[in-house]
């Protein structure tokens, strides 16, 4: 059996509050689990949110909780040759295709879809397709690169906490791999470092499950079998909104402050979002002989710190 393969994929944009690091938590355990390798890499290509202190920030909560990484941590910015060597590639291969349409162009579309009630897509003008004749490349204005979607037909995964689900490749537009700077786009990024860094379950918010049928496309593309999907939903705050920092969350480190276990963050977190039959109390080890993918909750966990400070006073 191939060894499994997992990571860490935050965007060093603000602190980490319980609700992401919970992101941290499940890859790791399922590589301890399996004996595999966890890796940490670091989303920094947003360069005015991103910061080393953020970085920073997240290796501390990390290894307060003891959810060391066995590689990494890889930073995208670094790895930005190797993005246009891909795209260089699959440009040669007629896998991208410039797409000249400026945002007005664009826009005006838009306007124009949406008035006839139909659903707001790039229209392909710059597909190139055999027997098509393109425009006129327009002077001065730089391209995005294109992927080439495949036309008709469906992508399907199984995820693994969300079931079964297919897309329609109609529903998908042409997606856009690199900007008219060249620099490659977010989607593509993950892909091309999923597949370097050979990563077999990709475990992540499940707000990122509309970008997964586009990377299992991209994926293809490359001759590559896309991974294991598990797309967790959200924790919510007391108040059962999103988990966030607008919304009042603590960063992670707080509570080591404030003197809770790292040993009962992680239990309390674990059991938040999976399970093992009624167990609520387990140590570290516990959870990394029994964590599998077959427990995952479905529905979003609620964060209540009363039942945190319950877990804590267990441990
Ligand atoms: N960088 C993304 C985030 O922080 C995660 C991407 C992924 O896991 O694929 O939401």
């Amino acid at each position: 059996m191939t060894q499994v393969r997992t990571r860490f994929a935050p965007s060093p944009t603000g602190f980490i509050h319980l609700g992401n690091i919970r992101s941290a938590l499940y890859p790791w355990a399922f590589a301890r689990a399996t004996k595999g390798v966890f890796v940490l890499r670091i989303e920094d290509t947003d360069v005015e949110r991103s910061s080393q202190e953020a970085v920073d920030v997240i290796v501390e909560g990390m290894r307060w909780l003891g959810l060391g990484h066995d590689e990494g941590p890889f930073y995208q910015m670094q790895r930005m040759d190797r993005y246009k060597e891909v795209l260089s590639n699959m440009r040669s291969q007629g896998l991208v295709y410039p797409c000249y349409m400026s945002t007005a162009e664009l826009d005006a579309l838009r306007e124009r879809q949406m008035a006839a009630k139909e659903k707001p897509r790039y229209d392909g003008t710059w597909r190139p397709e055999d027997g098509k004749v393109l425009p006129p490349v327009p002077e001065g204005v730089l391209p995005v690169l294109r992927f080439r979607t495949p036309k008709g037909g469906s992508v399907v995964w199984d995820d693994k906490v969300k079931g079964r689900i297919e897309i329609s490749n109609d529903e998908l537009d042409d997606l856009v791999v690199a900007r008219p700077d060249g620099t490659p786009t977010y989607n593509f990024c993950v892909v091309v470092d999923d597949i370097d860094m050979k990563i077999t379950h990709v475990i992540r918010g499940d707000d990122h499950v509309n970008n997964t049928p586009r990377q299992i496309h991209v994926f293809r593309a490359l001759g590559q079998e896309p991974p294991v999907y598990a797309h967790l939903p959200t924790v919510l705050n007391e108040q059962g909104e999103k988990m966030s920092k607008r919304h009042g969350a603590k960063p992670v480190t707080q509570y080591r402050d404030e003197g809770y276990l790292a040993d009962a963050v992680v239990n309390y977190l674990a059991r938040l979002g999976w399970s093992h039959g009624d167990d609520e109390i387990f140590s570290r080890e516990q959870l990394v002989e029994w964590f599998d993918l077959d427990h995952l909750g479905r529905s979003a966990g609620q964060f209540d710190e009363a039942k945190l400070r319950w877990v804590n006073a267990q441990h």
